[in-house]
């Protein structure tokens, strides 16, 4: 990859034809396109770049490695729900699950519905199309009997005997030898992620990453983008002029950036939705080892068209251990029998939207409560989740709902979460992953962000690359589609500038 470095210690102005801020999947992508076009743009990226030797060490290292405010970001609300993001030379690819959806049909209906003219700014057909090149790129094909490892043939096993479809997951990767530290980073390098894959092939047509860098606002003149304002490695300050600003820094951190550039014309930042996820862990009498095989091998696809996506979760010992339940000699039991315990989790597509504000110090703040229909959605997930390690013939589950009871041990039992489970978002244990929605996409200005061509509404030469400008949640794992939204905006910029 080809890398700036910068004196760490003076500021510096540069110029640039493109410059794409972040470089996740959106900004990676972006660049590819663009860069393929010949127009050699510069990512400037605010993390560092980890090579693999560096990475998959354990649960918390990771955490504090490569993960924004360790891991910590949370939204507010009545239940307060931590939010993980990236902050790395590839973005949240690298700690990701490298789980693959193409975006759903239904989705891109909903979306056309709301707004006709994406019907042809954005037919489904080219969406498939580009689709298809990123699932060829990335190696995109289901995980393999081999590597699968014992939690996701649990769930297999689960799926089957309660007669829902289910099969195993679709990743990015090659060669993976399943080590089980996709969320940690993957060690042996087999994970293509976008460091991996489009930062590498963007360099050799000639992009250029920046890493440490913290873009603070774009820069225009109420007309047109002309460049950005960040902050070096060493706290000095940056310029750049350039002729296109992509913005790709993720659903939460451009909206912030749009509205710190004064760009603060609603919607930009409201529309936030996400899929927040639930888990629920078991315990099973032969050995799990839910540090072996494939971190996330296999899904249950049955319940999708609720708005309920089931995967297996694996994790280190590390972060396992912190999924038990109990103190004292009790922990101590649990964790000497760490290796039977295996856990399921599902995505919920909820409704609700929340909003991404500027907060303290610049930060973004992200408000975000749920709605009852997305609180009746996680309690028949977790409902679900339980009866599926019960069909796969755990002794005990730990549905880990508050004022439910903490051990169940039969289906009936767990059923009753999905009527009786309390419809609180402070009952439940949830993380949110996926994020879309705040400088959506739309041809009417008062209700969008920006432009079906994805170029800002009142800003010429600025445009969003990421899932900030999906016009809604998309039910199933974002990467492969904002890989294909991205490159299709990377060339309308090629176009534009053509
Ligand atoms: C633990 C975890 C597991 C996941 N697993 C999956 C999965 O298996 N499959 C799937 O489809 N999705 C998964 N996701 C979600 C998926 O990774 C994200 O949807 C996707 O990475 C978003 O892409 P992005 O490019 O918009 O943002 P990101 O990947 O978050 O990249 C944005 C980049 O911009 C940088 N940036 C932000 N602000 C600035 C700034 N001001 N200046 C400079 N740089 C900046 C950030 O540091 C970051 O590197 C997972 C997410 C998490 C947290």
């Amino acid at each position: 990859m080809h890398i700036v470095t910068l004196d760490p210690s003076k500021g510096h102005e540069l110029e640039a034809g493109v410059v794409v801020v972040g470089s996740g999947p959106a900004g990676a992508a972006a660049a590819f396109a663009v860069a393929q076009a010949g127009l050699a743009p510069l990512v400037i990226e605010e993390g560092a770049l980890f090579e693999p030797s560096r990475l998959g060490q354990d649960g918390f290292r990771a955490l504090s490695q490569l993960y924004r405010d360790l891991g910590g970001s949370l939204t507010s609300g009545p239940a307060p729900t931590p939010f993980l993001q990236g902050r790395a030379v590839g973005g949240t690819s690298v700690m990701n699950g490298a789980i693959s959806w193409r975006l759903p049909k239904h989705v891109h209906e909903e979306w056309c519905r709301d707004d006709p003219s994406l019907e042809g700014s954005l037919p489904f057909d080219l969406v498939e199309t580009v689709t298809d090149e990123v699932e060829t790129r990335l190696n995109i094909r289901p995980t393999p009997p081999g590597i699968a490892g014992r939690n996701n043939e649990l769930l297999a096993q689960g799926a089957q005997n309660l007669g829902l479809e289910h099969r195993p997951i679709s990743r990015n990767v090659r060669g993976c030898e399943g080590r089980g530290q996709c969320i940690e980073g993957c060690p042996a390098g087999r994970k293509l992620s976008m460091d991996r894959s489009y930062l590498e092939a963007a360099s050799v047509l000639g992009a250029r990453v920046l890493p440490e860098t913290t873009v603070l606002a774009v820069e225009h003149d109420g007309r047109r983008a002309r460049g950005i304002i960040a902050r070096t490695r060493g706290g000095h300050p940056l310029r750049i002029r350039a002729k296109v600003v992509i913005l790709a820094a993720s659903a939460v951190q451009t909206p912030v950036l749009l509205l710190r550039s004064g760009l603060v014309r609603p919607p930009t930042g409201f529309g936030f939705q996400a899929h927040p996820g639930v888990s629920v862990s078991g315990f099973f009498e032969a050995p799990v080892e839910v540090w072996r095989g494939a971190t996330q091998g296999h899904e249950v696809i049955g319940l999708v068209h609720e708005g309920i996506k089931i995967e297996a979760l694996g994790f280190d010992r590390a972060i396992a251990s912190t999924r038990l339940l109990g103190v004292g000699q009790r922990l101590e039991e649990a964790m000497a029998q760490l290796a039977h315990y295996a856990f399921f989790g599902a995505a919920i597509r909820a409704r609700a939207r929340g909003r991404v504000s500027v907060g303290l110090r610049g930060k973004p703040r992200v408000e975000y409560s749920l709605l009852e229909e997305d609180l009746s959605k996680m309690r028949r997930a977790v409902s679900v989740l339980g009866q599926l390690m019960l069909a796969a013939g755990a002794e005990r589950v730990f549905p880990g709902v508050h004022g439910f009871a903490a051990e169940v041990r039969h289906p009936v039992a767990m059923q009753a979460i999905e009527r009786t489970g309390r419809l609180s978002p402070r009952a439940y244990q949830s993380v949110i992953t996926h994020m879309f929605g705040t400088a959506r996409m739309g041809s009417v200005r008062e209700s969008a962000v920006v432009r079906p061509d994805f170029r800002h509404h009142d800003l010429d030469r600025l445009y969003v690359a990421d899932s900030s400008v999906f016009p809604s949640n998309t039910g199933v794992n974002p990467q492969t589609s904002i890989l294909a939204l991205a490159t299709l905006c990377g060339r309308e910029v090629a176009r534009a500038q053509a």
